[in-house]
């Protein structure tokens, strides 16, 4: 049998309980199999043994909103200029370096086709596990139809980077819905609201009518899985909380009355702070036209509050990053930036055991607890005093474990 034991690690468990110092996790055949507060006693003499010295263990980080296929920051401009097998590529990297920072789970929020987790599931390369949605819904005009305002021919139906579907009318969102199922994806991502990144809407619009939110939730849970929406207003976000829509991505300008919504249906909120404060950094260097700059400066400004008003009404928080392109290494500052209102441990609980349940996965992810997979991290330092410590990742993380095999290990 083959055995791990992990020994002297400040635990925390995700579940938002106090630390256990000095705590030890016995890992057998990928899973957890035990989770001790003291020595692990005997072990048997074929088990592989790591001394964590004090450093914290948690579980493996969650990011419930990525783009694994926004290589470049300029998303439009990525789609026109860029060859599907380039961008494939250079998407292969972006995945292994969720990992590397401690990502052991990441749900697609829109670009990448079921062959990523394929891959990664057959070891192919190396990278998160991975939950998929393929390319996102949207209406002629919406969120995902990158055409300017002066261009006119079809929408191309792309392959790799973020490549979307436009549709419209329920029949064709239901055509397109059962499309994307019958390619295995876990879940569908629907447009719901304008965008920042976008180049024909507001964000503070609303997008499909609520027969065609509709149409996408009926398809998605008559095969037992949900849909993830693209909303900003507080008016997207009723819309898609009335069509029965799972998960709600970024949420900035949510008010009491759309949180309320959330919280009677039981939706879920997935803010992505870190993307705004990293375009509004670094976004014009990186060649976002000014107007997307300008919409993510609107987005960001509201982001904390609309947070802030979401945790003190009792909505289900998770957390997501939607980084582009070379600012996706930088998905650990969403902790500390969701800090501000949920406080460190907050920040913690919905990047791990919120999340878990977001994507339906509570039974293998999210925590440190007998019976789930052993996706585990080892940080030196401790986050609950200095959220950042898990931003040097390069550094910081020294252990890295994948359903109980060793990814990373620095000693
Ligand atoms: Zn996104």
């Amino acid at each position: 049998m083959n055995t791990l034991v992990l020994k002297k690690a400040t635990i925390i468990d995700g579940t938002g309980a106090d630390p256990v110092p000095n705590g030890s996790v016995v890992v057998e055949e990928g899973r957890i199999k035990e989770v001790l507060p003291g020595s692990p006693g005997a072990v048997p003499s074929t088990a592989t043994v790591i001394d964590c010295d004090g450093q914290t263990l948690l579980p493996g980080l969650i990011d419930a909103h990525v783009h694994v296929g926004a290589v470049d920051a300029n998303l439009m401009e990525q789609q026109r200029k860029v060859f599907p097998s380039v961008l494939v590529i250079r998407t292969v990297k972006v995945i292994k370096e969720a990992l590397d920072q401690g990502f052991t789970t990441i749900r697609e929020a829109g670009g990448a086709d079921p062959g990523f987790r394929e891959s990664v599931a057959q070891g192919l390369i190396s990278g998160p596990r991975m939950l998929i949605c393929a390319f996102p819904l949207t209406q002629t005009g919406g969120h995902g139809d990158f055409r300017l305002p002066t261009e006119g021919y079809t929408p191309v139906e792309q392959v790799a980077g973020l490549a979307t579907r436009v549709c419209d009318g329920v029949d064709q969102v239901r055509r397109c819905s059962r499309d994307l199922l019958r390619q295995g994806v876990d879940h569908l991502k629907i447009m719901a609201g304008g965008g920042a990144m976008s180049p024909s809407d507001e964000i503070d619009t609303s997008q499909y009518s609520l027969e065609e939110l509709r149409a996408a939730v009926f398809e998605a849970e008559a095969v037992g899985k949900y849909v993830m929406a693209h909303v900003y207003s507080g008016r997207s976000i009723r819309n898609c909380v009335s069509a029965g829509v799972r998960s709600l991505e970024h949420g900035n300008l949510l008010d009491e009355i759309s949180a309320k919504a959330i919280k009677e249906s039981g939706a879920y909120l997935v803010p992505t702070l870190v993307t705004y404060e990293m375009i509004s950094r670094m976004g014009k260097d990186l060649g976002i036209p000014e107007n997307n700059v300008r919409k993510i400066n609107e987005a960001r400004e509201r982001g904390l509050e609309a947070l802030a008003i979401a945790h003190r009404v009792g909505v289900k928080i998770g957390s997501g990053s939607d980084l582009l392109g070379p600012m996706q290494v930088y998905k650990a500052m969403e902790l500390e930036l969701k800090s501000r209102v949920l406080g460190p441990m907050g920040a913690i609980v919905a990047t791990t055991k919120t999340n878990a349940e977001l994507l339906k996965r509570e039974k293998d992810l999210g925590t440190v607890e007998a019976g789930k997979l052993a996706d585990l991290i080892v940080v030196r330092g401790d986050p609950l005093k200095d959220i950042k410590v898990l931003q040097n990742y390069q550094d910081r993380i020294t252990l890295i474990l994948q359903g109980g095999r060793i990814y990373k290990h620095i000693s």
